[in-house]
């Protein structure tokens, strides 16, 4: 019999990429420690410094010995905590022990796709979508099905396109909204239209990724299905965190609210890979989610700004365009004009590289002929970028 060779990697891990957004920002981060001058913009992580608050909670909770195992799924102030921040910041009302606590969003999500998926089950995922979504569901052995969305679309899905979209192997569908990486936003009566095609595919789990609800620029309240939508709550998993709204990204915490029987599979795996999150960073999210919540408000005025300046920035350089996003701190930009010149968007990305500034390629996303910008960098980083991206176009 011949052996596999040494490095021989799993069939599930064969199927996957890493990540184009983290492999991005590391080659960045490498090239800034050799010399070169370079800007990110490729990393989707706020620039503010963590509230003085939450990082006095860390320090206090190192100082009083915090540093062993919590329950798997957190500590019961945290869920009860994060039970607090669904039903104060989505509205949705939900008891602590249907929270389970993460180490960082992106566990919440593999956690509960690997927990449900098998072998030739179909997740549906709106595209562009964020990287890590059709990975995972890959890992996990099922099929991703693209819903394929247009700027013109404000990058949403349309009930017509999930109806048709939904078979008898359908699993799940992903919603992120405010989503990554274009900001699509969804409001309440389009959830109210996807709810009415869900009502009638009773095999179909939603998860409702609403990381970026804190950060959004339209004017009205979020709008999460598992609100406008009750009847359905009992097969929606809603993830949410503090690495955005905080500033938070490095203590990996996220949080998920869903039926009992989901949070416990998620669990029940959770047991076996992480164990529970960061006690410290546990302490930290609780002060996160109970504390002072009134430095949002200005946070976001500086995203609007923000947002404000790098789309004017972009549309007027010639062959470059983005719509206006509603909310998160990406933007889409369509650079088909230019492509011909490039070849892929890949060489694209990395020919703003030699010029200095660090972006995604659109087809990390599942999109084309374009690049990912994110403008959670201070403002004037901000604009000697979009001079440098202008240069390299020019
Ligand atoms: N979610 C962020 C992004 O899209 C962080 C990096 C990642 O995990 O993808 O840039």
């Amino acid at each position: 019999m011949t052996m596999p060779p040494i490095d021989h990697v799993s069939a599930a891990l064969a199927r996957i990429a890493p990540s184009r957004t983290t492999a991005m920002t590391d080659r960045a981060i490498a090239l800034r420690a050799a010399g070169h001058d370079i800007i990110s913009l490729s990393v989707g992580e706020p620039d503010f410094p963590t509230p003085d608050h939450v990082k006095a909670a860390a320090k206090a909770a190192l100082d009083a010995d915090d540093t062993r195992y919590t329950a798997v799924a957190g500590t019961e102030a945290l869920r009860a905590a994060a039970a607090l921040h669904f039903g104060r910041d989505l509205g949705l009302v939900v008891p602590p022990s249907q929270v389970i606590v993460t180490a960082g969003g992106k566990q919440a999500i593999f956690h509960a796709l690997a927990a449900t998926l098998d072998a030739g089950d179909e997740v549906l995922i709106p595209a562009p979508w964020w990287v890590s979504y059709p990975e995972i569901v890959r890992y996990a052995g099922a099929e991703v099905v693209a819903l394929p969305t247009t700027a013109a679309g404000g990058y949403r899905i349309t009930p017509a396109q999930l109806d048709a979209a939904i078979g008898p192997r359908t699993r799940w569908l992903l919603l992120n909204s405010p989503g990554n990486p274009t900001g699509a936003t969804y409001g309440a009566a389009d959830l109210a239209a996807l709810g009415d095609v869900l009502r009638r595919h009773r095999h179909v789990l939603v998860m409702s990724d609403d990381i970026y609800a804190p950060l959004r620029y339209v004017p009205g309240d979020h709008a999460t299905l598992a609100v406008v939508c009750p009847d359905l709550a009992p097969r929606v998993l809603t993830v949410s965190g503090v690495s955005k709204s905080h500033a938070m990204t490095g203590f990996r915490i996220g949080v998920a609210a869903g039926p009992d029987w989901l949070i416990r599979a998620m669990g029940k795996l959770q047991s076996h890979t992480s164990g529970n999150a960061c006690s410290i960073s546990q302490a930290a999210a609780v002060a996160a989610f109970t504390g002072p919540q009134d430095f949002l408000r200005d946070w976001c005025n500086r995203f609007r700004t923000r947002r404000d300046r790098v789309v004017a920035g972009i549309n007027a350089i010639s062959g470059l365009s983005t719509p206006v996003p509603d909310g998160a701190f990406y933007c889409m930009v369509d650079a088909t004009a230019h492509m011909a010149r490039f070849g892929d968007d890949e060489a694209l990305a990395l020919h703003l590289l030699d010029h200095g500034v660090a972006v995604v390629a659109a087809s990390a996303f599942g999109g084309r002929g374009g690049f990912r910008i994110s403008f959670a960098t201070d403002e004037d980083r901000m604009d000697r970028a979009i001079t440098r991206i202008a240069e390299a176009f020019g």
